[in-house]
């Protein structure tokens, strides 16, 4: 089936009595035992399982084409239950532009149990170079945080197969509409449902989905059952909501997201713009190959320095100035000031996550802040 269709179909494997059309919230923390002392229901205890997570699961592995998922309380903890479940003094391969919330986790809470080195991977070349005895696992993200960064999803998947390394992509800026990285030879897909699938800036989650049931799926599943980072009934819920309008959701950022981009593109004022679906973006052909459109998300470069970018987002009246992204609002933020003193992310840079309003209005909004 198609992901509108799987989208609106997969997550309804547990049918109340009452013959709901939608699954109901199942809140009991707790499942009745029959009398030999089994679960009928297929559920023992909600930490480990409960009818609205494996809605959940089901939903995201088969818009993914995976064969398993496993739903966490947020993306973070997804990206932490499959550093957690890697050999310690594992190597990590991960882009030098990495989601700073990762770089931040594996320098500090993995600083002393893991190996990593922070690479350019849009450089093949150098690529192999990093690989060490040791190495377990090439992360990858794409389109990347904050510059946008492409990475051929195909192409590191033969070289860590090459090298019998495990493929992990975080892929939140695609969604599992854009790209299914599984398909290019992923081993294991990340998203932070936080920000498209849930889509509504209302509910903080995140996801692995799995190509094959190995070793590894199997750590990161205790990890998930026996730590218990794993979101509530009502998030899988909302979650599952979301996702049903999110192939929809995804047409309508991508439009705008690419409306905006050209706009800006040959705005006097602007020095630079980075979205894939740009012509002029140093990856566009890699991007068209493995994304079938753009998104909602892209950075500029206002001209000036940080005076000028952070007026910018101060003078906008549309444009909700906050950090996160993939709501149905659009959001515009001055990067660097939210990574901190040591950041890469150049001052003058503001990143903004085009949302579902009409373009003619944000268009105008921004504009006018340029101005
Ligand atoms: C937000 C985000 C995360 C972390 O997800 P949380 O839900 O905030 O924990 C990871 N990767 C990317 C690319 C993100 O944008």
């Amino acid at each position: 089936m198609k992901p509108e269709t799987l989208a609106i179909h997969s997550g309804n494997l547990f049918k109340a009595s009452t013959n709901d059309v939608t699954s109901p919230i199942n809140l009991s923390t707790t499942f009745l035992r029959n009398e030999e002392g089994g679960y009928s229901g297929g559920h023992i205890y909600s930490r480990v399982s409960n009818p609205n997570r494996s809605n959940l699961e089901k939903t995201l592995a088969d818009l993914e084409h995976g064969e398993e998922a496993c739903a966490f309380s947020s993306g973070n903890t997804a990206g932490m239950s499959l550093f957690q479940a890697l050999k310690p003094g594992s190597h990590i391969i991960a882009p030098d532009d990495m989601y700073w919330g990762f770089k931040k986790q594996l320098m500090s809470i993995f600083a002393s149990t893991l190996e990593f080195d922070f690479v350019d991977l849009t450089n093949l070349e150098s690529l192999e170079s990093f690989i060490k005895d040791n190495t377990a696992l090439i992360w990858i993200e794409t389109p990347s945080n904050p510059l946008l960064k492409v990475t051929d999803i195909s192409a590191i998947s033969a070289i860590a197969k090459k090298h019998n390394l495990v493929m992990a992509c975080d892929s939140t800026f695609a969604s599992p509409c854009l790209q299914n990285p599984i398909d290019l030879g992923a081993d294991i897909v990340m998203h932070s449902s936080t920000k498209y699938i849930g889509g509504h800036s209302d509910v903080l989650g995140g996801i692995l989905i799995t190509a094959k049931i190995d070793d590894l799926w199997e750590a990161i599943r205790n990890i998930q059952q026996i730590g218990g980072a794993v979101p509530s009934p009502f998030d899988c819920f909302l979650l599952l909501r979301s996702i049903k309008t999110l192939p929809y959701r995804m047409r309508g950022h991508s439009e705008n997201g690419m409306a905006l981009a050209i706009f800006l593109e040959q705005h006097q004022q602007v020095e630079a713009v980075y979205y894939p679906g740009l012509v002029s973006h140093p990856q566009h052909e890699i991007a068209k190959k493995q994304m079938s459109s753009f998104g909602g998300m892209m950075s500029i470069l206002v001209k000036g320095g940080a005076q000028e970018a952070r007026k910018v987002v101060n003078t906008v009246k549309i444009f909700a100035q906050a950090t996160s992204l993939g709501g149905v609002e659009s959001l515009i933020e001055h990067r660097a000031s939210v990574e901190g003193p040591d950041t890469k992310t150049p001052q003058n840079l503001i990143r903004i996550s085009v949302g579902l309003e009409h373009i003619d209005d944000l268009i105008e909004d921004i504009n006018q802040a340029l101005s």
